[in-house]
């Protein structure tokens, strides 16, 4: 069992990437856990922590865009049209590994996710790391990523060896994924930075498919994910609800009879909605629910993406 550190010190933390341990550390999308990405040793100590199967890929994140050449080669247009229109923020591109990264990084893939996050703290913390950092989120893996470090704390406290604490995260979904190792970009996964966007940049991205190869080299997108303990379950309306005894609801429409609910959260808007849903899963099986009920939003911008997460979580 390690002793896990908790700070605010950006330096200290990175000094911990910089001897091959492990380290939580903010982003605008959710927590993420780093290790050196050119440390095999250091990357699979994250791996243990985390419990991540050996065949799900990391992301590689950088402070800068001028060290994305050297992580991914061969970058086509695209890409780099991407890359001006939406660095910094919670967009990954999957673009052909450098042989530079071990291959443990991307699971045996020849491909490699880069990012470049829109968070100070973050871009501080990577730029005193002074190398190129991996992060998957910092939770355990299935359960919903963290956007409070106090959550990295419940899932990774004597896990790994300091916990880099800020703020809670502002837009509470993983990123983006977009393939851009092939001619027609593919969204892999949806976030916060919506089709739409991308579309405005490179008019054509597409969303993949279930069935497309792409989608079957990101096997992350496989994994169960986001899952709290309690079931989920999705409505149209919280008056479509069960009488239940031990049930929580979240969505966008207040409930008739808030009183008679384990927990509760209305959110103003999508984004509030996406920014509350895992924290709001965490508080829920702390409080031994055994029911939570999601209202149903659009799947269009930023709800694809909620929507998708929810849908993960329901299907286990
Ligand atoms: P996480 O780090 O938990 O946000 O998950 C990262 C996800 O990004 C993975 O589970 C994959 O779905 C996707 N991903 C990362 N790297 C690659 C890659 N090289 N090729 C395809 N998908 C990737
Ligand atoms: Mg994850």
């Amino acid at each position: 069992m390690l002793r896990t550190i908790l700070t605010s010190n950006i330096e200290e933390a990175a000094g911990f990437i910089r001897s091959g341990e492990v380290v939580a550390f903010p982003t605008e999308t959710v927590y993420g856990l780093g290790a050196d990405a050119l440390n095999a040793v250091a990357i699979q100590k994250l791996f243990q922590a985390k419990r991540r199967p050996s065949d799900n890929p990391m992301i590689v994140h950088v402070s800068d865009p001028s060290e994305i050449d050297g992580i991914g080669s061969n970058i086509p247009k695209s890409a780099i049209r991407l890359i001006e229109a939406f660095f910094p923020g919670p967009l990954t591109l999957v673009l052909t590994r450098d042989p530079r990264i071990p291959e443990v990084v991307s699971a045996g893939l020849t491909t490699v996710g880069v990012r470049m996050p829109d968070h100070p703290i973050a871009r501080e913390f990577l730029r005193a790391c002074g190398r190129p950092v991996v992060a998957p989120s910092a939770n355990v893996s299935g359960r919903p990523s963290p956007t409070t470090w106090q959550s990295v704390f419940e899932d990774l406290d004597g896990r790994i060896s300091c916990i880099l604490k800020a703020d809670p995260t502002r837009v509470g979904l993983e990123s983006t994924v977009v393939d851009c190792s092939d001619e027609v970009p593919v969204v892999l996964r949806t976030g916060s930075i919506t089709l739409g966007q991308l579309q405005s940049v490179e008019p054509g991205a597409v969303l993949g498919r279930p069935n497309d190869a792409a989608m079957g080299r990101s096997p992350g997108t496989r994994h169960r994910h986001y899952a709290p303990t309690a079931s989920v379950v999705l409505i149209d309306h919280p008056s479509d609800m069960a009488p239940d005894a031990n049930a929580a609801y979240i969505g966008l429409a207040a409930h008739p009879d808030p009183e008679s609910l384990v927990g509760y959260s209305v959110a103003a808007d999508i984004e509030s909605y996406a920014r509350r849903l895992f924290e709001f899963f965490r508080e829920c099986d702390r409080r031994g629910v055994e029911t939570i009920y999601c209202q149903s939003v659009r799947r269009e911008g930023l709800g694809a993406a909620l929507m998708d997460r929810i849908h993960r979580a329901v299907e286990r």
